[in-house]
């Protein structure tokens, strides 16, 4: 069971549950109804107000820590800005009444910060493209200390009644109501052994994988079922509750030297391995956290139940180009 008498555990699932009801409220009042005259606004605007609130919340509990998080304010500070700005001011002015346009930036500078030996991160809205779609879309934040990834929590606001999920290293991986629920229950990964029944996960975007390589590995694994192709670290979650089996996160032809950003899978890896799977990159190396904003050292991503693991590498490891 997780212990909340830890500060950090219990700050953590209330600043991201916070952030995650504040999101799907500028979902609800600006994506639906006014997407084309909003254009990609209402992303920007809840980006920005949910590190606003996480930059915030984290000088005031945790002066001393980090905040790595991916946005920062330059493009709110500039002419065009102001009107995202000042939406942004709109919607957290319940949560921070006296918020105005320069201590608004400044938190969300706050994730400027630099990894260190102890150091927060942060994606405040995973799947940009699943929020706009009305799909999938997480808020990510882990807390790393020597390099080691000790605390994970997701928001999941589309996924089911949504979820907020809390791993906690070597206290397991629970989950409770987003809304009006602190009845935590524990997630545990599927017990699926055999790569032909699998339910394999993959990111929604084409660009985001190498479909041609995906296509391959399903056959090789005469995988039956179509593979759930969705946005952000829900994947994570869905793989943690037993719902998914595999993930492959393949690179794009496209961009074949991109880098994993550590906030995109720092928060995701922890709920996976407590929930007693494994995540690995696709040569099967642990993912290194202590290289700063990159997975440097890493090449991709594989995350499981861990019993198809080995059985994913090897059809990996034949592979040449990954
Ligand atoms: P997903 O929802 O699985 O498509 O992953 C979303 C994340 O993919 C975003 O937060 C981006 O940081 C990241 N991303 C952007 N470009 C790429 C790329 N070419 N390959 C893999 N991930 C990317
Ligand atoms: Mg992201």
């Amino acid at each position: 069971m997780i212990d909340w008498k830890e500060p950090e555990v219990d700050f953590a699932t209330s600043i991201v549950r916070q952030a995650s009801l504040l999101s799907l409220i500028i979902e609800r009042e600006m994506v639906a109804p006014a997407l084309s005259k909003y254009d990609q606004s209402p992303v920007t605007v809840a980006d920005y107000a949910v590190q606003t609130l996480v930059g915030h919340a984290i000088s005031e509990t945790f002066p001393e820590d980090p905040l790595v998080a991916e946005e920062d304010s330059s493009a709110l500070r500039t002419e065009d800005g102001r009107a995202v700005l000042e939406q942004v001011r709109h919607f957290i002015s319940s949560s921070l009444p006296k918020a105005h346009p320069e201590n608004i930036c400044n938190w969300i500078d706050r994730g400027r910060g630099k990894c260190s030996q102890r150091f927060w991160t942060l994606d405040p809205i995973d799947g940009t493209k699943g929020f706009l779609r009305g799909d999938q879309y997480a808020l990510a934040l882990a807390l790393v200390v020597n390099g080691k990834l000790k605390l994970g929590v997701l928001g999941c606001p589309k996924l089911g009644p949504g979820w907020i999920i809390t791993a906690v290293r070597g206290q397991g991986c629970w989950r409770a109501p987003l809304k009006n629920g602190n009845r935590y229950e524990p997630l545990r990964v599927s017990k699926c052994k055999d790569p032909s029944s699998a339910q394999v996960l993959r990111s929604f975007e084409s660009k985001h994988t190498n479909e041609i390589l995906m296509k391959k590995l399903l056959g090789e694994m005469e995988v039956q079922k179509d593979p759930l192709r969705m946005d952000s670290q829900a994947k994570y979650a869905i793989l943690a509750e037993g719902v998914g089996d595999c993930l492959f996160r393949l690179r794009s032809p496209d961009a074949p030297d991109y880098i994993e950003k550590i906030w995109d899978h720092a928060a995701g890896t922890l709920i996976v391995e407590e929930a007693g799977g494994r995540v690995t990159d696709l040569r099967g190396n642990p993912l290194n956290f202590a290289c700063g904003e990159l997975l440097v050292d890493n090449c991709g991503l594989l995350a499981s139940n861990g019993l198809l693991h080995d059985a994913a590498l090897q059809l990996l490891a034949k592979k040449s180009h990954l």
